[in-house]
């Protein structure tokens, strides 16, 4: 059966009743900008045996970045009808069809997204927010999405709070992000996303060994984001 969703979305929080049972249709995958983060990137990374800055420059579009779509707007990875990245995909599919929104203060809440018009999903009232979250493996993305976001609203803040700090870090961000790009790369289009580059830079300078593992890799590249905001005019913790 299909069942659009409600005409005005309601706010939810992770205890509030919902449920979706996915169709399994993949019309969801047809005209929608897929965001990506780094953590989503280095999981689809892997799931090619790519580092990051590879996966960016094969499969996302420069702005965004997002992930490429064909000539008539499908995601690249919608192979036959199924996602043929399934247990890598990126947060914003297992979210949805609800997207999530986090305040600067940590307020979190959910709607529903418009649903496609033919859609064979299924919503329902007999779970919660937060065990849809859960059966869709979103956890470890969210976790690492609140750790990056608190990162860049310290970088916000520092841009914000003074004129010279903000030139200095707008001069040094691609400087130091974006190393990883290729001759004739925008350097702005790894900056943030690239950990695996970022790592590696941050390794050789430290004559550390280069994670692989994507949970290591994270936590040494917020280290190394973390250690450079504090090293930076005007960042605030
Ligand atoms: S990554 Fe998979 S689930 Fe997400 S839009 Fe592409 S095909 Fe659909």
């Amino acid at each position: 059966m299909t069942a659009a969703g409600p005409s005005v979305a309601p706010v939810y929080r992770r205890d509030d009743a919902f449920s979706y049972h996915c169709g399994a249709c993949g019309r969801c995958c047809h005209g929608k900008r897929i965001p990506l983060g780094p953590y989503d990137i280095l999981r689809l990374a892997r799931h090619f045996g790519l580092v990051s800055g590879e996966f960016l420059r094969r499969h996302a579009e420069r702005e965004g970045p997002w992930l490429r779509t064909t000539g008539d707007g499908v995601c690249v990875f919608l192979e036959a009808g199924h996602c043929a990245v399934h247990a890598d995909r990126p947060l914003a599919c297992r979210v949805y069809p609800l997207g999530r929104w986090v305040t600067a203060a940590g307020e979190e809440t959910f709607r529903e997204l418009p649903p496609h018009p033919e859609t064979e999903g299924r919503y329902g009232r007999d779970s919660t927010v937060a065990e849809f979250l859960r059966r869709q493996g979103a956890p470890p993305y969210l976790e690492a999405v609140d750790r990056y976001q608190a990162l860049f609203y310290r970088l916000f803040d520092a841009l914000q709070a003074e004129s010279p700090g903000r030139q200095e870090l707008a001069g040094v961000v691609p400087e130091m992000l974006g190393q990883a790009a290729g001759e004739g790369e925008d350097p702005r289009f790894v900056e943030w996303l690239d950990a695996d580059g970022m790592v590696g830079r941050y390794c050789e300078t430290h004559q550390l060994p280069v994670p692989e593992a994507i949970d290591s890799v994270v936590e040494m590249h917020i280290q190394a984001i973390d250690e450079w905001l504090n090293s930076t005019t005007g960042a605030r913790r």
